[in-house]
């Protein structure tokens, strides 16, 4: 195992305009684990409950996770739905029901703390950071956060921010941490605040990286239908840690993060193809690198 991903793992109720699941397995640890399990070993830490179905196990099995760390607690299963509007590009939360979430308190594996990369999902920074000081040889260590957090629990999320190597958010979500609008000027300031490398996921138009050599975007790919962009975020944190973590890569490399820039845009756009993670199931990594490709051809002047 090469690289450890935190989070949740949850049944997830999603309506799009092309339909709804009432149930489906989801979460940001199943969506970046998962995408990441293309490029290197991977490894997770989180929770589920009692009713966590044998086959949602066999799954990420069948993509070579080590489930150690997945603990299963009494109650049920961390439960959140959402809907999207009819360009996809907003969704409103209908229902979080943290269930075993509730009292999640991460304990790594003895062989997880040996690890060189990590991956913070988005949970609540203090759980973060307590993962990561379990951590004892980290290369990289990348993390996600959300809107909630940064407005709810900023000075803890400041002190956890500090011991990143990357931080990796929407665009929403960098203006309103570095408080100011240009998304030049919020990188600079999110840049002084810890990690060295900045990644701001901007949806259907792609990402850009930043970190002090410069900045590199990265465009979406232009798929022709969006089914259900659920994970898309995560993916994106999967395939760019899997690739960094696959390389063996450190955290200033600048040539492997534009690479990680694009493999994680290949992910996002292979998980919007299909309902949650339906479209993981049959991905080949043959498509993956055809897709990476398209994107070289398509950006080359
Ligand atoms: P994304 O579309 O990349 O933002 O990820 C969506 C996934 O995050 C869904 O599968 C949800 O189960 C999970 N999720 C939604 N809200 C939370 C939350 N508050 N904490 C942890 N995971 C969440």
């Amino acid at each position: 195992m090469s690289l450890v991903v935190v989070g949740s793992v949850a049944y997830d109720g999603v309506e799009t305009p092309h339909g709804r699941v009432e149930r489906m397995l989801g979460g940001s640890c199943t969506y970046a684990a998962v995408a990441a399990s293309f490029f290197a070993p991977v490894g997770i830490v989180a929770v589920v409950g009692e009713d966590f179905a044998p086959a949602d196990v066999d799954f990420l099995a069948s993509r070579g996770i080590d489930l150690t760390g997945l603990e299963r607690a009494a109650g049920k299963t961390f439960y959140w739905a959402g809907e999207y509007s009819a360009d996809m590009n907003e969704r409103t939360t209908l229902c979080t029901d943290l269930n075993v979430f509730a009292e999640f308190q991460p304990k790594l594996p003895e062989h997880y703390r040996r690890q060189p990369y990590l991956f913070l999902g988005n949970i609540q920074p203090a759980l973060q950071r307590q993962v990561r000081a379990q951590m004892e040889e980290l290369r990289l260590a990348g993390g996600d956060t959300m809107n909630y957090w940064i407005q709810n629990t900023r000075e803890e999320l400041l002190e956890t921010l500090k011991e990143w190597d990357c931080l990796l958010i929407n665009d929403s979500e960098a203006r309103l941490l570095a408080g100011c609008h240009s998304l030049r000027r919020a990188a600079e300031r999110v840049l002084q605040m810890g990690p060295q490398t900045l990644v701001v996921k901007r949806g259907e138009y792609g990402a850009i990286l930043f970190h002090p050599g410069g900045h590199f975007i990265a465009p979406g790919y232009l798929l022709e239908d969006v089914f259900d962009p659920t994970g898309a975020g995560d993916s994106f944190a999967g395939g760019f840690l899997g690739h960094l973590a696959g390389r063996g890569a450190k955290a200033g490399e600048a040539g492997e993060l534009r690479r990680a820039m694009i493999y994680g845009s290949v992910m996002g756009s292979f998980c919007c193809e299909r309902f949650g993670v339906d479209r993981f199931r049959t991905l080949t990594r043959a498509e993956i690198d055809e897709r990476f490709q398209e994107f070289k051809d398509l950006t080359e002047f």
